[in-house]
């Protein structure tokens, strides 16, 4: 392996080893690493176990439950041989109480990151919901955007092109963005499962817990300044509450180091366009985390 690699590169693959790494897959990448690079990055690189114990990561909870977690989500052959099933779904519910944030990558080397995840996922059937898609609907946009979305599961539209939010509520949110002053190319968009659920119903747990920990992976390469919530399921699965969204929106919360917003899923906004006045509220919360203004008003 080439000594001098790019930034994007080197960023990508530090984010790899530091993965394996924390599996306990330390073999596996020194034998697949230049002994040069390996080195830096061994001197260089504290453990998550040592980043966790660091003041900015107090939030970070790292136990074994979510050292197993991480193992369930990284859906690696040789992770799901030591766990057992059972042991892999209360691994992957304690993501939720426990959600590692992975260190930060240089904004040079977040498509490259985005694309081992990508990788990662594969033809994945790592849930039922692999049964029914055409095509896995990964995310859109800029790597390195300040603003992100979050819907549920990939409609009919979405699960014929693998692109999120390209039907009706796509156009609805596309107009949404616009109204922030944004285009859609400097956004990211993803939803909490990648798969088409049969008849767009909701994802079931189970589904949403396994698909979900690669939305969370994906949200700390972006690390947008603001996250959207879209609809009760995206506000149930990143901030681990089931609180009506009544009680969720009109206010900032705090996730994985971003400000998250909680509003309506544009399919309800078609199905109830009186609540449209109550979306551009929430996204105006947005906007102002973010210092935009609406565009016409300097
Ligand atoms: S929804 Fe997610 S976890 Fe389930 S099969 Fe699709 S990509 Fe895999």
């Amino acid at each position: 392996m080439a000594r001098h690699l790019d930034l994007a590169t080197r960023d990508a693959l530090v984010l790899r080893m530091r993965f394996y790494r924390d599996l306990g897959l330390t073999e596996f990448y020194r034998r697949a690493v230049d002994p040069a690079i390996l080195e830096q990055f061994e001197s260089a690189s504290p453990r998550l176990e040592e980043q966790a114990a660091a003041p900015e990561l107090q939030e970070v909870s790292l136990d074994n439950h979510a050292h197993e977690a991480r193992q369930a989500a990284s859906g690696n052959a040789a992770t799901q041989s030591i766990l057992s099933a059972e042991e892999a779904m209360s691994a992957r519910k304690a993501q939720f109480s426990s959600p590692l944030i992975a260190p930060e990558v240089a904004p040079a080397g977040r498509a490259a990151a985005l694309e081992i995840i990508r990788e990662e996922i594969g033809e994945c059937t790592r849930c039922a919901l692999h049964k029914g898609r055409n095509k896995i609907v990964f995310g859109d946009g800029s790597p390195t955007a300040r603003l992100m979305f979050v819907g549920e599961g990939p409609g009919a539209d979405e699960d014929a092109q693998g692109i999120p939010f390209v039907g009706r509520a796509g156009q609805l949110l596309n107009n949404m963005i616009a109204a922030m002053g944004l285009r859609r190319d400097e956004v990211y968009i993803a939803n909490v499962v990648k798969c088409r659920p049969p008849g767009n119903r909701t994802p079931e747990p189970e589904e949403g817990a396994t698909c979900s920990p690669f939305l969370f992976r994906q949200i700390d390469v972006v690390r947008p300044q603001v996250l959207v919530a879209l609809g009760a399921t995206a506000a149930t699965y990143l901030l681990g509450s089931r609180q009506p969204l009544a009680g969720l929106r009109g206010r900032v919360h705090a996730f994985r180091g971003t400000q998250l917003i909680v509003t309506y899923h544009p399919a309800y906004l078609l199905r109830d366009p009186r609540q449209k006045k109550e979306a551009w509220a929430d996204l105006q919360i947005a906007m102002k985390e973010l210092g935009l203004k609406p565009p016409g008003k300097g």
